[in-house]
């Protein structure tokens, strides 16, 4: 392999934008073109490995990149049903593309809970991440395994439930069905082998995990500027969320207010603005932070 960082991505679907965002807001220069299985990184030495969401962890494994970005559902999937033992791991967990692995049926069918599970269908795509469900609750159903459109197998009457992604539900609900229990939760993550790299690339990979760390803690993090009369600057602490030591900075003409400014590392909601107002703040700014480094 070359001396450039390779990074394996899905080249489209529910993943891909979300990836390239990422990688861009780390101050990666580069262009997805049509058919492409490589794109180059212009002003680092990086190249994206651009493929199907599910031959991630494989790649990344067997050194056809170094590091990749897949859900931790098609990881965790993969690891469960590979042959051999998957050399592939969790680096770091990204925050996007949020989804949970779900068991869901007809609201009117004879399968409403675990419970009734036993002796019946279940279809699905995860047949790894299920089968390990099942193993584990002693419960004893028969895997019906689909490539897709998993939705669609009990209105076709091919099993009595299905084992699938849920995010909004919306998809369930258009075909009449409710889900009863969710067996993995999944986000974005980072994956990496256990070989070692060479000096160069760790040092990259180290930086652009720190420009991820940054990047993700930015999106939470907020910057909040307010006036508050001097006796309640402690009250009016207390409510920010994550904030440890505001600056305050005297006001020119006033002798009971001043200004208050601190960086939140959580959300701050409508609620906390009005909590403050009523306890005296005034001209109150929310503002996002764009970079963070600490
Ligand atoms: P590929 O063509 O790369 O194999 P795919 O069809 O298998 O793509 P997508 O539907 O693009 O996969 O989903 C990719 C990943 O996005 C999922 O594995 C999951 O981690 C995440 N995801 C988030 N929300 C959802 C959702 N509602 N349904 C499906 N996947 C979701
Ligand atoms: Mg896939």
């Amino acid at each position: 392999m070359t001396d450039r960082l390779r990074i394996a991505l899905q080249k489209k679907g529910r993943l891909a934008d979300d990836s390239f965002a990422l990688l861009k807001k780390c101050g990666l220069r580069f262009a997805i073109r049509g058919g492409g299985l490589l794109a180059r990184v212009k002003n680092m030495p990086i190249d994206l490995l651009l493929v199907r969401d599910d031959d991630i962890p494989s790649f990344v494994a067997n050194d056809a990149a170094d590091i990749g970005i897949v859900g931790e559902n098609v990881l965790v999937e993969e690891q469960l049903t590979s042959q051999d033992e998957l050399n592939a791991n969790i680096t770091m967990r990204l925050g996007f593309s949020r989804c949970k692995l779900s068991l869901a049926a007809a609201d009117t069918g004879k399968v409403q809970s675990v419970t009734d599970l036993n002796g019946t269908r279940i279809a699905t795509t995860y047949p790894g991440v299920l089968g390990q469900y099942l193993r584990d609750n002693n419960i004893k159903a028969k895997l019906v395994e689909m490539k897709g459109a998993v939705e669609l197998a009990p209105s076709i009457g091919i099993a009595e439930s299905i084992c699938d992604l849920v995010s909004s539900g919306a998809t369930l609900e258009a075909n009449g069905l409710t889900a009863f229990k969710t067996i993995l939760e999944s986000e974005a993550v980072l994956i990496q082998s256990g070989r070692e790299l060479s000096a160069a690339k760790a040092a990259l990979l180290d930086k652009l995990m720190r420009r991820i760390d940054g990047v993700i803690k930015s999106a939470e993090t907020k910057y909040i500027m307010l006036n508050a009369p001097k006796d309640k600057v402690k009250a009016i602490t207390e409510l920010l969320p994550g904030s440890d030591s505001p600056t305050i900075i005297p006001l020119a003409g006033s002798d009971d207010l001043v200004a208050l400014q601190a960086v939140c590392t959580e959300n701050i909601f409508w609620e906390t603005l009005e909590d403050l107002k009523a306890l005296g703040a005034r001209a109150i700014l929310v503002l996002p932070i764009e970079k963070m480094m600490s």
